[in-house]
C-alpha cells in the first residue's frame, strides 16, 4: 500500500488508535495531520523523524469552528486532503435509567456530530480532487449493543449509517466512504481488567487473543489505499471473530 503524495487527517491521533493510525499512514508514505485535544505533536515529531511530512493540529472535534480550522490549517500548509479519519471517541458508561443528559450528549457530540463535522468540512476538497478516503472508527458494540453503553452504541451505530448513506451519496465522485468495527483492543481499559475478566473476553473471541491497535491501523492502511478503490459504504469487522457469533 502506497500512501505516497496523500495528505491524512486523523482525528483523536495524540494516543491510543489514533496515534497508531497515524503513523501506520505515515509508514505508508502519507502526510499527516495529527489532531487532537491533547498535545499532538510528540506524535507529529515521531512521524518527522520518519522523513514524512506531519502537522499537529489542537482541535476540537465537536467544535464547528474548530474542525473548519483544522481543515484550513491543513490545506493552507499541503493544499489539499485526501484520507480523513474519525477515530476520536469517548465513553461516558451508565444503565440507561441512571445516564444523564450530560453523559448522553458528550458521547454522541464527540463520537457521532464530530463524524458530521469533520466530513462535511474535508469533502468539498475530496469534490474538487475526484479523489477522498473517508474512514470511521465504529464498533463491534454499534452492531451487537453492550449493557451500560446505549449512548456509545447509539454513537457508533449512528456512524455506520452516516457511513452507509455518505457513500451513496459521493461515490460518483470517486470518494469511498467506509468504517471499521473492532472488537476488544489493547488499551488502558483493558489493561485494567482482573485476569478473570480477560479470560471471560478471550473465551468470547474466536482467534483467542485481543487485537492491537495496530490491527486497526491496518484496515485502515488498507481502506485508505487505491486497492480499496472498488470497496464503499462497508463496515469492517477487526474483532477476532468475535462480530460474527
Ligand atoms: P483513547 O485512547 O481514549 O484515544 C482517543 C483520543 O481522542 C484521545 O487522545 C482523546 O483525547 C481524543 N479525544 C477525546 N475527545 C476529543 C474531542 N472532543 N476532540 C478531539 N479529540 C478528542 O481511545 P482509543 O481506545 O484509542 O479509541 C479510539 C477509537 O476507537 C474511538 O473512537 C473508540 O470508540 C474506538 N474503539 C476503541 C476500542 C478499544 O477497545 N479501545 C474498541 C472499539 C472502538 P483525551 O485523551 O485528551 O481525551
Amino acid at each position: 500500500m502506497d500512501l505516497s503524495g496523500k495528505v491524512a487527517i486523523v482525528t483523536g491521533s495524540a494516543r491510543g488508535i489514533g496515534r497508531e493510525i497515524a503513523l501506520r499512514l505515515a509508514e505508508a508514505g502519507a502526510t499527516v495531520v495529527v489532531s487532537d485535544v491533547a498535545d499532538a505533536e510528540p506524535v507529529a515529531g515521531e512521524i518527522r523523524e520518519m522523513g514524512r511530512q506531519s502537522l499537529a493540529v489542537a482541535a476540537d472535534v465537536t467544535s464547528t469552528s474548530d474542525v473548519a480550522g483544522l481543515v484550513e490549517k491543513a490545506t493552507g500548509e499541503y493544499r489539499r486532503v485526501d484520507i480523513l479519519v474519525n477515530n476520536a471517541g469517548i465513553a461516558r458508561d451508565q444503565l440507561l435509567m441512571r445516564m444523564s443528559d450530560e453523559d448522553w450528549e458528550a458521547v454522541l457530540n464527540v463520537n457521532l456530530k464530530s463524524v458530521f463535522l469533520c466530513t462535511r468540512a474535508v469533502l468539498r476538497h475530496m469534490v474538487r480532487q475526484r479523489w477522498g478516503r473517508i474512514v470511521s472508527i465504529s464498533s463491534i458494540v454499534g452492531i451487537v449493543g453492550n449493557p451500560g453503553q446505549a449512548n456509545y452504541a447509539s454513537s457508533k451505530a449512528g456512524i455506520i449509517g452516516f457511513t452507509k448513506t455518505l457513500a451513496r451519496e459521493v461515490g460518483s465522485r470517486g470518494i469511498t466512504v467506509n468504517a471499521i468495527a473492532p472488537g476488544f483492543i489493547v488499551s488502558k481499559m483493558t489493561e485494567q481488567l482482573s485476569e478473570e475478566q480477560k479470560g471471560e473476553m478471550l473465551k468470547r473471541i474466536p482467534l483467542g487473543f485481543l487485537g492491537t491497535p495496530r490491527d486497526v491501523a491496518e484496515a485502515v492502511a488498507f481502506l485508505a489505499s487505491e486497492e480499496a478503490r472498488y470497496i464503499t459504504g462497508q463496515v469492517l469487522g477487526v474483532d477476532g471473530g468475535l462480530g460474527g457469533l
